[in-house]
């Protein structure tokens, strides 16, 4: 029987890439699939919902949610993988809609799922071409992450874009982190995966929806999510005291030999602030790890849609 293929595509203020994207994609679909394009609109404020709806008119393998206001790409693709499984998908692909998650690589990614992979991932070999500080940045960031984390599959430099077989699917839907890292749960859910290269390639056309901050809070998240960072906090202003004690030991010891008469134990001022920072530090972390699970437990949707074309009878 034909395989259904969904390609979830997460956008947000995409008006100029859609429609390029869109022809260069459908040079990709093979005829021996059953193809859907999910677009999920991320609550965006220009015309893109209404770009998607032209394209569907045209072609009926376009499908779309809209959100009812920007959640993220995160919740974006979760609610891709949704779509996937409503429509009876046998696979997923995730993918950016501005091509630098190039369409040429979809052969190769289902050549990959007949030679039996559930998840296949992609990296980028080399950086040519994009900037000196973002490429500085995110080759911190995937050290930093495997640092705290031992994810080996991030730490590579894998991107979202990944083909994800049912089982892969169905495994990331039940990861229902609040705040999600889905780079992440590829090393999490386990399965025989493998790691697709390709060159690094410019956003075909638009601006990119990151900035800075944006990005840290995200790396942040990531890191979080699948280590336990918080406990660095206390840990190190811990071993800065005991380091601190055994200076004092060593220092008293010393005096006390010369001075030939024990001298009054003399606590430093800077010492007390220091005190002071560890306590407030820890306890900001305290309180932003119960708001953390409080937002876990309230049990929020990920995401919530405006408008579909997707039911479940498709
Ligand atoms: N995106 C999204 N919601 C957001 C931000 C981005 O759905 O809040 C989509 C965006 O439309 C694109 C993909 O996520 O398809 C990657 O975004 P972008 O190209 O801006 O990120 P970069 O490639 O610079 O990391
Ligand atoms: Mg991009």
């Amino acid at each position: 029987m034909m395989k259904t293929i969904s390609i979830i595509v997460p956008c947000y203020n995409e008006h100029e890439t859609i429609n390029i994207y869109y022809d260069e994609v459908t040079k990709y679909l093979d005829s021996n699939y059953k193809w859907n394009i999910i677009f999920v609109d991320d609550g965006s404020k220009d015309n893109t919902l209404s770009i998607i709806k032209e394209l569907n008119k045209k072609d009926e393998r376009i499908k779309y949610v809209s959100f009812s206001r920007n959640f993220g790409k995160e919740a974006a693709m979760y609610a891709g993988l949704e779509n996937a499984k409503k429509l009876n998908s046998d696979m997923a692909i995730i993918m950016d809609v501005d091509l630098q998650d190039p369409p040429r690589l979809i052969p190769e990614l289902l050549k990959s799922y007949d030679e039996g992979y559930h998840i296949i991932y992609t990296r980028q070999k080399n950086r040519h071409g994009s900037s000196l500080k973002s490429a500085f940045f995110s080759l911190t960031f995937y050290r930093v992450y495997s640092f705290f984390t031992k994810d080996k599959v991030v730490a590579k430099g894998a991107r979202d874009y990944c083909l994800l077989d049912k089982k892969a699917i169905d495994a990331f839907l039940s990861v229902k982190d609040y705040k999600r890292f889905t780079k992440g749960i590829y090393n999490y859910v386990g399965f025989k995966n493998k790691c697709i290269e390709f060159d690094y390639e410019k956003r075909v056309a638009g601006e990119t929806k990151w900035n800075f901050k944006k990005l840290f809070r995200y790396a942040l998240i990531g890191i979080n999510e699948f280590s336990s960072l918080y406990t660095y906090i206390p840990k190190f202003f811990g071993f800065l005291t005991f380091l601190l004690l055994i200076y004092d030991v060593i220092r008293q010891t010393i005096n006390a030999v010369n001075a030939s008469s024990f001298s009054a134990f003399n606590f430093s001022p800077i010492r007390f602030d220091l005190a002071l920072i560890a306590i407030f530090f820890t306890l900001y972390y305290l309180f932003k790890l119960c708001y953390e699970l409080r937002g876990q437990t309230r049990n929020r949707p990920i995401y919530i849609e405006e408008e579909t074309n997707i039911d479940e009878a498709d």
